[in-house]
């Protein structure tokens, strides 16, 4: 059901929109009638949003971190739905490690994704809407941002980084350009709930005012609140959704669990994808 004002027909493109909260953006944005398309890297996950949304006018391959792939799905986006008026810079990845054992491939991999990312697509997203009557971008950012979390130095980094592009890229984009940032909590994606044992999201769960996770259709519905004409007043900020989790004091007081899986010092050596 539409709820937003000037959100139908409007022709949206979502990087790493193939899963999780991209997935859940692509589907929200069509149910408000708009037009969508989505770019992402992973075959499978591909593979796997065609089927599950067929209305999706196109899903392209990319990988963010090359501009010339970024630009060339643009493009094809661009021709394929006659214009881009929306772009929600989503794709991120994470790894668990301690800030001493961060490579320098690890570092760049993570930066590269997350901010460089952001600055392919943001570019030309902007040089496009520029040139054609204005639109909307919107980034990414995370919790890890606006309160410090262990084991993840190089994805904190990264997000404070999208934050500070956001900003600079309202400045300079306004009037045209709308350019704001959400930074979501724990969100509890299927790959994330699968990665949950009952008692660990119980845990969780218990340091969030809340008292639970954000589900991906709600962070998709603020995504959809900003690109609408309902937020035409809104630039350059930052919206965090998290259930109240930061504004307590409490996760930081057992000095362990500070992500979905790194409870203990040993976990923290492995290291693995996760989010939050
Ligand atoms: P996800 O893994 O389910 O989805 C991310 C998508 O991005 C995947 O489909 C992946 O293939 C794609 N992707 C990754 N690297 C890419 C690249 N280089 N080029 C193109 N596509 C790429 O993750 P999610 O939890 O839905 O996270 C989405 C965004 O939200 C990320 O930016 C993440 O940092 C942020 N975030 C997530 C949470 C959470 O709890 N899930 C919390 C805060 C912020």
């Amino acid at each position: 059901m539409a709820e937003m004002r000037g959100l139908a027909g409007k022709r949206v493109l979502i990087t790493g929109g193939a899963s999780g909260i991209g997935a859940a953006t692509a589907e929200r944005f069509l149910a408000e009638g708009a037009d969508v398309s989505v770019l992402d890297r992973d075959a499978r996950a591909r593979e796997r949003l065609g089927k599950s949304l067929p209305r999706l006018s196109a899903i392209f391959r990319a990988d963010v971190t090359s501009l010339a792939e970024v630009q060339s799905a643009f493009d094809e986006a661009v021709a394929k739905m006659g214009g881009i008026d929306v772009v929600i810079n989503n794709a991120g990845i994470s790894i668990r490690h301690r800030f001493v054992d961060i490579t320098p491939e690890e570092w760049n991999r993570v930066l590269n994704v997350n901010l460089t990312g952001v600055f392919h697509v943001g570019q030309a997203a902007a040089r496009h809407m520029l040139e054609h009557g204005g639109g909307v971008i919107l980034n990414t950012a995370s919790t890890n941002r606006i309160v410090g979390y262990p084991f993840y130095a190089d994805y904190n980094a990264s997000k404070a980084g999208v934050i500070e592009l956001t900003r600079s890229m309202a400045l300079e984009l306004a009037p045209a350009i709308r350019v704001n940032a959400v930074a979501p909590g724990y969100v509890l994606t299927p790959m994330q709930r699968a990665e949950y044992t009952d008692e660990m999201l119980a845990e969780v769960n218990g340091k969030i005012p809340l008292g639970r996770h954000a589900m991906p259709e709600e962070v998709a519905a603020l995504f959809a609140f900003l690109a609408s004409d309902d937020a035409a007043f809104i630039t350059g900020h930052v919206y965090t959704i998290d259930g109240g989790e930061t504004r307590a004091a409490w996760p930081a007081a057992d000095g362990k669990c500070w992500s979905s899986t790194a409870r203990t010092e040993s976990d923290v050596m492995t290291s693995h994808p996760a989010w939050f």
